[in-house]
């Protein structure tokens, strides 16, 4: 088939399995991805609209890790005491294995988007993350043209022992500042792209202990495939497709993504597998239990 069989454990660390594309039966995409060596899965909520379909594929699903949290672009829409909401989620949920909990995610900040303000954003970061401080939990960041200050931020919440900045594209300068917090930095099939040129640069300099991988399930897979026939995409066989039948990632995407992020920094498969194996290990060791 033209894979690369895994020598080593990845991780699916950012995903939304909770989007109704893939439907109610998340079996076949678990299946697909643990065939290819995919053995975690964090899934992660927007808004309170899909936090508890996401607490419920915590609890059925084994290895999946939930985070709950009002994605930056769904500041404008929550209403009420969605805070005291979110600190019952996060203080409530069991996972399938009956030892794992819940982390913060995904939150931050996306100046693209122009309806929302960029002081709403922050508060609304900002009120997560004192929850987050207090409980100690890991933090899945989202920041799109906000990197300054989702810097400056991060370093306000020296508690958190632990920093997810999922598909962030960012100056080696940045990287650097980002470093004196303990964060990862986590690619999805669209970091690695042929023409994602800026992010794929980014994927070239992060430090290799700090790299982990993810879908972003479902976010649309790079049209031409990474140059590859599409028979040859590890989610490929799994079929989610958007309305206009674009193919979508799937949890087993991380397994392209790996290989891509190799090629780019010019790295052995093997030897990066062995890397994320290494990193994932120490990402999921702060995760919180119950
Ligand atoms: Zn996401």
């Amino acid at each position: 088939m033209g894979f690369t069989e895994p020598t080593a454990a990845l991780s699916d660390v950012h995903s939304h399995l909770q989007d109704g594309r893939f439907g109610d039966d998340l079996t076949v995409y678990f299946e697909r991805a643990r065939a290819r060596g995919v053995r975690r899965f964090v899934c992660c909520g927007t808004s309170p609209a899909d936090w508890k379909k996401t607490a419920a594929i915590a609890k059925k699903y084994p290895d999946v890790f939930p985070t709950f949290g009002v994605h930056p672009w769904n500041v404008g829409r929550v209403e009420g005491d969605w805070a005291t909401a979110l600190k019952m989620m996060l203080d409530a949920t069991v996972c399938a294995d009956g030892v794992s909990g819940a982390a913060l995610g995904e939150v931050g900040l996306d100046f693209a988007v122009r309806n929302l303000d960029a002081a709403s954003q922050e508060a609304a970061f900002r009120t997560q993350l004192e929850i987050a401080n207090e409980r100690r939990l890991p933090v899945v960041v989202h920041s799109v043209r906000a990197n300054d200050l989702t810097l400056n931020i991060l370093r306000d919440y020296s508690k958190v022992p632990v920093w997810l900045l999922h598909s962030w594209t960012a100056t080696e300068a940045e990287i650097e500042r980002a470093l004196s917090s303990n964060v990862f930095f986590s690619f999805s099939p669209r970091c690695v792209a042929p023409n994602a040129v800026r992010a794929r640069e980014t994927v070239a300099k992060v430090p290799r202990d700090r790299i982990l991988v993810e879908s972003d399930a479902p976010t649309p897979l790079p049209p031409n495939g990474y140059g590859k026939p599409l028979s040859q995409i590890a989610s490929f066989a799994v079929e989610a497709r958007a309305e206009d039948g674009t193919l979508l990632s799937a949890p087993a995407s991380v397994v392209d993504v790996a290989e891509e992020i190799a090629a780019i920094r010019k790295t052995p498969v093997d030897e990066l597998y062995r890397q994320l194996t290494l990193n994932e290990k120490r990402f999921f060791q702060a995760w919180p239990t119950r």
